[in-house]
């Protein structure tokens, strides 16, 4: 399947592409250093040009993003997340000092009174909060396999994904299920 098939709607999309800056498989981080994160936050529109980002900043970024795929990952499972990434989150809201504003024609959006990198997470919140009213948040799921964990977006009817569609995972999880019914039913070893 096209990677394209795991996109999320709208604005959504940039909240898995956070996530997605882990590519666990290939123990890559994009975000590793300062700089990296910075240049990511502005190339995706949430922080303007010239964003500095600390140390401090980093290691916030990195557990607000595993704190979403730890969310993400109870999606898949169908589970409550744990209570702490939920308190995680809960922080990164309060330093990006987000606020209802309204404009014309009644419009009402959250938006970070906080500049830096606060502001900008602050702006990945706030799409969570939208995705969460129109509920699409419970689709935004990573891959059951835990060494992969990518994030995707859950286009099926019923809402069962569980694995992603980029390593085939969730080949990989039937092959063995099936290998392991093959054994019980021969009820020897079977290889392979
Ligand atoms: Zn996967």
């Amino acid at each position: 399947m096209a990677a394209k098939d795991q996109q999320a709607p709208g604005e959504l999309e940039l909240v898995r592409a956070f996530v997605n800056t882990a590519e666990l498989q290939q123990d890559e981080d994009e975000l590793a250093s300062g700089a990296a994160l910075a240049r990511w936050l502005c190339d995706h529109g949430l922080g303007s040009h010239g964003l500095r980002a600390s140390r401090a900043d980093l290691v916030r970024a990195i557990e607000l993003r595993e704190a979403l795929r730890a969310i993400l990952l109870a999606h898949s499972e169908g589970s409550p997340a744990p209570h702490e990434a939920w308190e995680t989150l809960d922080q990164a809201a309060c330093r990006g000092r987000l606020r209802l504003r309204f404009g014309p024609h009644g419009m009402a959006a959250l938006d970070p009174n906080a500049g830096g990198v606060d502001g900008a997470l602050g702006r990945l919140l706030a799409i969570v909060h939208s995705a969460i009213a129109e509920g699409t948040w419970l689709r935004l799921k990573v891959c059951r396999q835990a060494t992969c964990q990518w994030g995707f977006y859950d286009h099926t009817k019923n809402q069962s994904g569980s694995w992603c569609t980029m390593g085939l995972c969730g080949n990989r999880a039937k092959a063995r299920a099936y290998r392991s019914r093959q054994r019980e039913a021969s009820g020897i070893g079977v290889t392979g």
